[in-house]
């Protein structure tokens, strides 16, 4: 696999699959530019080193072509954030999108509409892929979003670039954060797993027991090992048919010296919806009736000491409701303990929607060092994968 350095892209058509899937409201504005932004480093390298910029996306999940989902609705956006103007193309494929790419001069920039108004995008279809090649001398990946899918412009269209095509500045970032939590992050190395379900991180939990130093878990996941335990845990979520996995994983950590760190108690109450009736219960002799919502405040001790004693730290999945007020405590008070081992120099990493969303509830993006783009694809690489898009920047691919 080849890296972004100094090659000379003098003149080069460079088609940079760049993931512009950007959240839009219902007068089609663009609500969060993230993913924007974190295009720009290699739009900016590639020009540097004397290319032009031929930008492949996809947006939403079109069944056809569909103007409700057209790239042209972002394109003033991207240039805003991009500070260059940037030139749009409504195809992506065919002799005049080919056309629109050969008028490019070295510098400019452009968009080529969404790629997934052809089907033969998902499928992966060769002839697609060779038909989008044609847009470029030079193919790079920058999309670690979508890398997780053998789509023809994630990972199909490599095929027509042997020895030109390169790895982009954000997945190459993407890499080495996934590299420094399963395999060389300063130890100890510290992964804090939470949300609702064991089964959605089942195989995240066998892969990275092997690699990191601790595991902690909370949320609705923690009650079947917490059951696992031999504890009582009331009416709390709990996935019976993963109760001989979650025995395994506790043994596996036992016998490989690894710490697999549970709540000690829980913020929990008789209803779902309804959350008049609130009490806090040690985490193993949860009352029937009742069930565990957040972690409380021994657990949220409990957690700090390791958080503090790490120097890496991945964060995914909140400690409980947090989308309630009443049962945020718990994640809120893990965000401002992330905080603050960042400023003691710890290594924090965040990934997956629901922890991003907790830290953005807070408006404190900046409170981690590094805030994962990707979401299945990144749970994916943490299963211990290598992804499609990644294995197609291979020459052998
Ligand atoms: P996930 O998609 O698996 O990361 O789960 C995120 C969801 O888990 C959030 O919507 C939380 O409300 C939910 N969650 C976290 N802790 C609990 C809990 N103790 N009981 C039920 N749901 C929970």
């Amino acid at each position: 696999m080849f890296f972004l350095e100094n090659q000379d892209l003098t003149n080069k058509k460079v088609i940079i699959r760049v993931d512009l899937n950007v959240p839009l409201d219902e007068n089609k504005n663009v609500t969060d530019t993230t993913r924007i932004e974190a295009c720009i480093e290699t739009i900016e390298k590639v020009i540097e080193l004397g290319g032009s910029c031929v930008l492949l996306s996809h947006l939403g999940r079109p069944k056809g072509k569909d103007k409700n989902l057209s790239l042209k609705l972002i394109v003033e956006t991207v240039s805003a954030v991009l500070k260059k103007p940037v030139l749009f193309h409504e195809d992506c494929i065919g002799s005049d999108a080919e056309k629109a790419v050969s008028l490019l001069s070295q510098g400019q920039i452009i968009l080529m509409e969404n790629v997934r108004f052809y089907e033969e995008e998902t499928a992966g279809d060769i002839d697609f892929s060779e038909s989008l090649s044609k847009l470029g001398d030079v193919y790079i990946n920058d999309a670690f979003g979508t890398c997780h899918r053998e789509h023809a412009s994630t990972a199909v269209i490599a095929k027509f670039f042997k020895g030109k095509k390169y790895v982009g500045k954000l997945l190459q970032k993407e890499l080495e954060v996934i590299n420094q939590i399963a395999e060389k992050g300063e130890k100890p190395v510290l992964a804090i797993l939470g949300g609702a379900k064991v089964s959605s991180k089942l195989k995240i939990l066998y892969n990275l027991i092997h690699k990191v130093d601790k595991i902690i878990i909370g949320g609705g996941m923690a009650y079947t090992f917490i059951t696992a335990k031999g504890g009582k845990t009331g009416n709390s979520l709990f996935e019976e048919e993963l109760l001989e996995n979650a025995k395994e994983i506790l043994s596996i950590a036992q016998e490989t010296g690894k710490e697999i760190i549970l709540p000690e108690d829980s913020v929990a109450s008789t209803d779902f919806d309804n959350n008049d009736k609130i009490k806090t219960f040690k985490t193993s002799a949860i009352e029937d009736g009742w069930m565990g919502l957040d972690i409380g405040e021994k657990s949220i001790k409990k957690f700090n000491k390791e958080i503090f004693s790490s120097k890496t730290i991945f964060w995914n999945g909140p400690m409980g409701v947090f989308e309630k007020e009443k049962f945020s405590q718990g994640t809120n008070a893990i965000c401002l303990s992330l905080k603050q081992a960042k400023e003691k120099g710890v290594n924090v990493i965040v990934g997956g929607g629901d922890s991003i969303a907790a830290l953005k509830k807070l408006g404190k993006k900046e409170w981690v060092t590094y805030i994962s783009t990707g979401g299945g694809a990144l749970l994916e690489s943490l299963e211990g994968k290598t992804l499609p898009g990644v294995k197609a920047l291979s020459n052998d691919y």
